[in-house]
């Protein structure tokens, strides 16, 4: 708060003053007294008169009227206009992208001096022009500013979060987007009122800006100028204001700035990690809910290499209170899955053919406002990493205030209330003081409990997890297994959980479904899979260290590129059986007890 106070004070002492001067007992700032021109202090007039006999003080005063009017107001605009182009452009992607920044790119390339003139030719000079002059140059600044932390905020794991809790778009752009990106736009505006101030002086200066005899710093930069032989101080104090305002101006952004962003003010988040998990509080089992049925999902990306397919022909259902492990390395395609089971899939990731069933609709059929209507209500999503998907500047509580009242009429008092509940339900301890605190000031576990509370707001019926316990530590990634577990069986909801470890499909799931490469190369009851493997694949994940964080750490080579796909089986370059009969691409064939391979030499292997 200290490096905030001295500049906007400062700043707030110049704009009312230069506010109260028709209030203020000054001298006339145009009232000429040739018999006292260039006068030095005297009574009534301490900083003396000037080339024309007038009160240099009084000018000065009523000259900061005009000159900061004249920058914050051509700033505001241009920050308004710029701001928006840049969230449609950098939002938007495709057409409205190309529209915007060509706009941004046609303004840029008018030399600035020419547009002011072309502009003043038109208009003809004064306040209005200049303030329209200032903003058109200022706001592709902004536009190209804000476009790019767009791009680079909308990649982030928060965001995805908040688009899974089915918000709709104008307010994720204002709820979560722009105060992420507030601080670097805040340094841009502090910028641009400095910049404008400067330019009004030098546009005056030339004749160009605010007209004589109304008062700017620039036109009495433009007289002190022609007097500076006989009265060098008419020059200093027009200057030395413009000099103390663009300074005040940079301190007070910068502090903002700061202000705006808690991560900023942390001095480190503290590393607490809370183990206890609440037992015993858990509302009473709901009635069935339904399951979720894809039937073979095949997801497309163009790329400079060709077409590629990631996701090719995935089909896996799974009940109420049931929990269904997704498994395989990175690049076999089980992110994306369910990224295309809840209408996530970036624009240029399309799906391409297969059917989502969910509570008798087709979910790949669904417009984004029905999708929208989903999920956060009955779909919920829990990512990998807490801390990148929940907002670092806004504090956990209200994030999941905002999320129960996205899908709810409740008020404020009830959607806390019931944030606190959903707090104490997945063990969260000291849950008032929590819900006040912002993401980084949370331990890994804890963060993770809140994103599970945050997924449980709407009370869904399927829960989508994507690798949640991969960034925590062995005894916490255990606690956060018993909760999930404890909720799954309490609340009787669908669970899919995306994974790599097969120590974890052991701890928590009752079905598993292996994928390699895109393709689902085994599935079925999990005890069985494991005590009995049907694909060479899930044989070696399973023969690989238990210890290994890397389930493929024993199995040599890698995942082949999805441009350069072996002809026949996809495993077949790292598959220690593979023959001749490989080279044909093998089917998933469904087995006497249900359960799936795709593996020409099954029977050979495993008999
Ligand atoms: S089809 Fe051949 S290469 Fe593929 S997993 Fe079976 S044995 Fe290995």
């Amino acid at each position: 708060m200290k490096r905030i106070a001295f500049p906007a004070a400062f700043v707030a002492a110049l704009v009312l003053t230069a506010l109260a001067a028709p209030l203020l007992d000054l001298p006339d700032p145009i009232r000429q007294d040739i018999a006292n021109r260039l006068a030095g202090a005297m009574a009534g007039s301490p900083l003396g008169r000037d080339e024309f006999g007038r009160d240099v003080l009084a000018r000065l005063i009523w000259g900061a009227r005009a000159s900061l009017g004249v920058a914050f107001a051509s700033a505001a605009l241009a920050c308004l206009v710029g701001v928006t182009l840049g969230l449609i452009g950098g939002w938007m992607r495709g057409l409205g992208e190309i529209l915007t920044l060509r706009l941004v790119d046609i303004v840029l390339c008018f030399p600035p001096i020419l547009l002011a003139l072309l502009v003043v030719t038109l208009l003809g000079p004064g306040a209005g022009t200049l303030i329209l002059v200032l903003a058109v140059l200022y706001a592709p600044g902004f536009a190209r500013l804000t476009y790019g932390e767009v791009l680079s905020v909308r990649a982030t794991d928060y965001v995805e979060a908040v688009r899974a809790l089915g918000a709709s778009t104008p307010r994720i752009l204002t709820r979560t987007v722009l105060p992420n990106i507030a601080g670097p736009i805040l340094v841009q505006f502090s910028l641009a009122v400095a910049a404008a101030v400067v330019v009004e002086s030098g546009l005056s200066f030339l004749g160009l800006g605010v007209v004589p005899p109304t008062p700017s710093w620039g036109l009495m930069i433009r007289g002190g100028r022609t007097t500076m032989a006989q009265a060098p101080l008419l020059l200093l104090w027009p200057c030395l204001a413009l000099t103390l305002t663009i300074l005040a101006m940079n301190l007070l952004c910068d502090a903002l700035r700061d202000a705006v962003d808690p991560r900023a003010r942390a001095g480190g988040g503290r590393r607490r990690i809370v183990d206890r998990v609440l037992p015993g509080l858990f509302p009473a089992p709901r009635p069935a809910a339904p399951g979720l049925s894809i039937s073979h999902l095949s997801v497309e990306i163009d790329t400079p290499k060709g077409t590629i397919r990631p996701v090719d022909d995935v089909s896996l259902s799974v009940a109420s209170g049931e929990t269904l492990a997704v498994v395989g390395e990175s690049g076999s395609g089980k992110t994306l899955t369910a990224l295309a089971t809840m209408g996530l899939l970036d624009p240029s990731v399309r799906v391409v053919a297969g059917q989502v069933l969910f509570e008798g609709r087709d979910l790949l059929t669904l417009d984004e406002r029905d999708l929208r209507a989903l999920r956060g209500k009955r779909i919920a999503m829990i990512f990998q990493d807490p801390m990148t998907a929940l907002n670092p500047v806004m504090r956990v509580g209200d994030q999941i205030v905002e999320a129960i009242r996205a899908h709810s009429a409740a008020g404020a008092r009830a959607a806390t209330d019931r944030a606190l509940e959903l707090f104490r339900r997945v063990g969260i301890a000291d849950p008032e003081k929590r819900l006040r605190v912002y993401p980084h000031e949370m331990s890994g576990g804890m963060r993770q409990r809140a994103m599970i509370a945050m997924a449980l707001a709407n009370n869904p019926v399927l829960l989508v997890a994507d690798e949640p316990t991969t960034a925590l530590d062995a005894t916490v990634q255990a606690q956060i297994l018993d909760l999930l577990a404890d909720l799954r069986r309490d609340t009787g909801a669908a669970l899919i959980f995306i994974t790599h470890s097969l120590a974890v499909v052991a701890e928590i799931a009752d079905q598993v479904v292996v994928m390699y490469a895109g393709q689902i190369v085994e599935s079925g009851p999990v005890a069985a899979v494991f005590a009995t493997p049907r694909h060479p694949y899930t044989a070696a994940l399973l023969a690989a260290s238990p210890d290994s964080n890397d389930p493929s750490a024993g199995i040599p080579g890698t995942v082949p590129a999805l441009h350069a796909l072996p002809p026949g089986c996809r495993f077949a370059p790292r598959c220690a059986h593979a023959t001749d009969a490989c080279a044909t691409p093998p089917v998933l064939e469904v087995l006497e007890d249900g359960r799936e391979s795709r593996c020409v030499r099954r029977r050979e292997i495993f008999g």
